[in-house]
């Protein structure tokens, strides 16, 4: 997960301001060492063995590539222009077989493969889907066209069949458009059979309703921050408290915590505290040093001599509150550094005494918002089961999971849906418009189909796809309600790996499936997602902590949230031990220090490391968590922290996809941010205290 909390760390954190030395240059000695032994290989002119070393390499990949990765990979010098173009429209290529040594076709929408020549598809006609499903019936009314427009509209229809291509003209025209998902892929991963979700299903009315609820409940904890500790509540701490709350909760709901062990959220309580007595923004310069030591001296005085604590307490507090003043008046002509030392001092002195005055004010917030959730989920609850008695559906007993081994596949929704409807849509150049009671949610034009080739695949109780856009609509809601009502909010939440590291995670590391997604930012089509309800339909199996694989290559990138962070690795260890199958994870997470993460000092000493490696900051990119809205020249952004890639895998999964040097090498190719338009911006910053 993209975001920059290491630098928010360092900066808004005075003590890290300074950077860390000892993390410079913080790569994997043992592997730099390794790569330049095998560098210095090929320098040594052995283009022989360089060969033989690369037919090896695609030998031992061979072995243990899925099928489709390995067509996509022998395609890739091998396809010819000679087809006829409405075959490949209709979605066939030309590859070539390295094990039977010839020519076969392979259509990429249908899945079948032959070895003669496909016979010509009668023009208009949309082959079946790989579900089975029939052809969509135009739920995006791109082809509620008139009829001078039926020549163009039987392109458009062909056209679409190829799941990842652009759907107009003009975007036909940009040469490089990339392609932000491959739903080619297929999995070999096998789990232990998760129970079905009886979960109410969403409606656009009951979605709306969930929003409205979230958002009061947002405000009620900025207000109580405000009016309690006289803070702003901290920057997506509340996204930040979804998160952590779902690690432990037991209860039902998609996104409100109603049965914690504990009420106070320790992550809520961190970040609140973390911003007591005020909150240290980034000091860049002199002037904003002087500023906030002076603000941080007087905010800790207010509070000490206003709210109740003991005598020790006050009087450290005044204390050294007033040696600040009086350096200060003092000291006027002092260096930046001076500032900063200042100000470290003055928090670790007085900090412990301001949280102990605020301990139980913060905790009574923490406690009322966990409280507050329980009451606003029931009311969504009763509220969507009041809808289902209109329509007489009952909603049946969660069934237990069993203990089964299966293929990795959607989790399947088993309440049936009320009638959905009240959703329109409206198309313009760049982005399909929808809108339910005056409520209007975008999605660019791509990702509208991307999410139709989920939906096709992940979706069993809708083969006419008429509850498409209402559920399309209900997953927009969803996730802005999760992520927060403003502009940016929760980008750094969802930031996604870039397109070529998926690719090359694929192909040279088996992974078939991504642990932490949404179907927005899913590269793969088997994911996992926080919110099942709304995303089982479009091909997720459900939060990363429920799901319980056995072999499989798998890529994490989770959201930058300590706790989820921890948890996962927990689990992904518990998983490894379970199972002498082929199991891998590669996991990724931000290079924050001081202090380095739970997590982080989990995976540097788990017995089921096999690499740990350091992309460096600036040196690589992330994907926004708005890309199914921005323009594509917006979706790539430099990473202003560097990634920790951690290989966690047991004895099978190391022996099929190990780290080795040449894997690790392409790997660290993929990374290296491409000559593509893209702005040179950098990600906004993430505010983890
Ligand atoms: N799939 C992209 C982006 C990951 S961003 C990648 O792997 O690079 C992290 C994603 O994890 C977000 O979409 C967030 O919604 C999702 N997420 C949050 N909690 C989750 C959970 N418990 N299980 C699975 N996914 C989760």
């Amino acid at each position: 997960m993209e975001g920059e909390s290491t630098s928010e760390k360092c900066t808004s954190d005075v003590e890290g301001y300074t950077s860390n030395p000892e993390m410079e240059n913080f790569v994997d000695q043992e592997f730099m060492k390794e790569m330049e032994e095998s560098q210095n290989k090929e320098y040594n002119g052995m283009s022989e063995s360089n060969n033989s070393y690369n037919n090896n390499d695609h030998t031992t990949e061979d072995r243990h590539a899925n099928p489709a990765a390995l067509m996509r990979r022998a395609s890739e010098p091998a396809v010819l222009n000679g087809l006829p173009e409405p075959l490949i429209q209709a979605g066939w290529g030309l590859f070539w077989s390295q094990r039977e040594n010839r020519h076969y076709f392979f259509n990429s929408l249908t899945n079948q493969s032959s070895w003669e020549m496909p016979k010509l598809p009668t023009s208009g006609v949309v082959p079946r889907s790989p579900t089975g499903a029939a052809p969509f019936d135009d739920p995006l009314g791109l082809h509620s066209s008139t009829s001078s427009e039926n020549e163009s509209r039987k392109e458009i229809s062909l056209k679409r069949r190829r799941s990842c291509e652009p759907w107009t003209e003009a975007s036909r025209k940009v040469s490089r458009i990339e392609i932000f998902w491959d739903f080619d892929i297929k999995t070999d991963v096998v789990v232990m059979e998760s129970a079905p979700c009886n979960m109410p299903p969403p409606t656009p009315e009951s979605e709306r309703y969930r929003a409205t609820l979230i958002n009061q409940l947002r405000q009620h904890y900025q207000d109580m921050c405000h009016s309690r500790e006289g803070i702003d509540a901290p920057h997506e701490s509340f996204n930040r408290w979804i998160l952590e709350r779902k690690v432990s909760d037991r209860g039902c709901d998609p996104i409100l915590p109603t049965d914690c062990p504990n009420e106070v959220s320790p992550a809520m309580y961190r970040e609140i505290m973390h911003d007591i007595p005020i909150r240290l923004s980034r000091i860049k310069y002199l002037s904003d040093a002087r500023k906030q030591l002076f603000c941080y001296a007087e905010a800790a005085k207010k509070m000490i001599e206003t709210r109740n604590t003991t005598a020790e307490s006050r009087k450290q507090v005044k204390w050294q509150t007033e040696e600040t003043f009086s350096w200060l008046r003092k000291e006027q002509n002092a260096l930046l550094e001076d500032y900063l030392d200042r100000l470290s001092h003055l928090r670790r002195q007085c900090g412990p005494h301001l949280a102990q005055t605020a301990k139980s004010s913060v905790e009574s917030i923490c406690a009322k918002m966990y409280h507050m959730a329980r009451e606003y989920s029931k009311k969504i609850y009763d509220k969507a089961t009041a809808t289902l008695r209109e329509h007489r559906i009952d909603i049946p007993p969660q069934p237990k999971p069993t203990a089964n081994l299966v293929p990795g596949a959607p989790c399947a929704m088993i309440t049936p849906s009320p009638p959905l409807s009240g959703v329109t849509q409206d198309i313009d150049k760049t982005h399909v418009n929808l809108t339910y009671k005056n409520e209007l949610l975008r999605i660019n034009k791509r990702f509208m189909e991307k999410l139709e080739s989920l939906y096709r695949y992940g979706c069993h109780d809708d083969p006419t796809l008429t509850n498409f856009l209402p559920r399309v609509w209900c997953l927009l809601r969803r996730y802005q309600t999760i992520f927060g009502p403003n502009q940016y909010e929760g980008v750094v939440l969802q930031g996604a790996l870039p397109v070529p590291v998926f690719k090359c995670l694929n192909e040279v590391f088996g992974v078939t499936m991504e642990c932490f997604a949404s179907p927005l930012n899913c590269y793969f089509k088997h994911y996992c997602s926080a919110s099942v309800d709304t995303d089982a339909y479009f091909g997720s199996s459900g939060p990363i902590l429920q799901f319980f694989p056995v072999s499989g290559s798998f890529e994490a990138n989770a959201p930058f949230a300590e706790e989820l962070m921890e948890a996962m690795v927990d689990h992904f260890e518990r998983l490894l031990a379970q199972s002498d199958k082929p199991l891998s994870f590669i996991v990724f997470v931000p290079e924050w220090r001081d202090p380095t993460p739970v997590a982080t000092l989990h995976m540097e000493n788990s017995k089921f490391k096999r690499k740990q490696v350091l992309i460096p900051a600036f040196e690589h990119e992330y994907r926004s968590g708005l890309q199914h809205i921005a323009p594509e020249s917006e979706v790539y952004h430099k990473s202003v922290h560097g990634t920790l890639l951690f290989f966690l895998q047991n004895d099978a999964g190391f022996e099929k996809w190990g780290p080795t040097p040449a894997r690790l090498r392409e790997l660290l190719n993929a990374f290296q941010p491409k000559s593509r338009s893209c702005t040179e911006k950098t990600s906004p910053t993430n505010h983890s205290p």
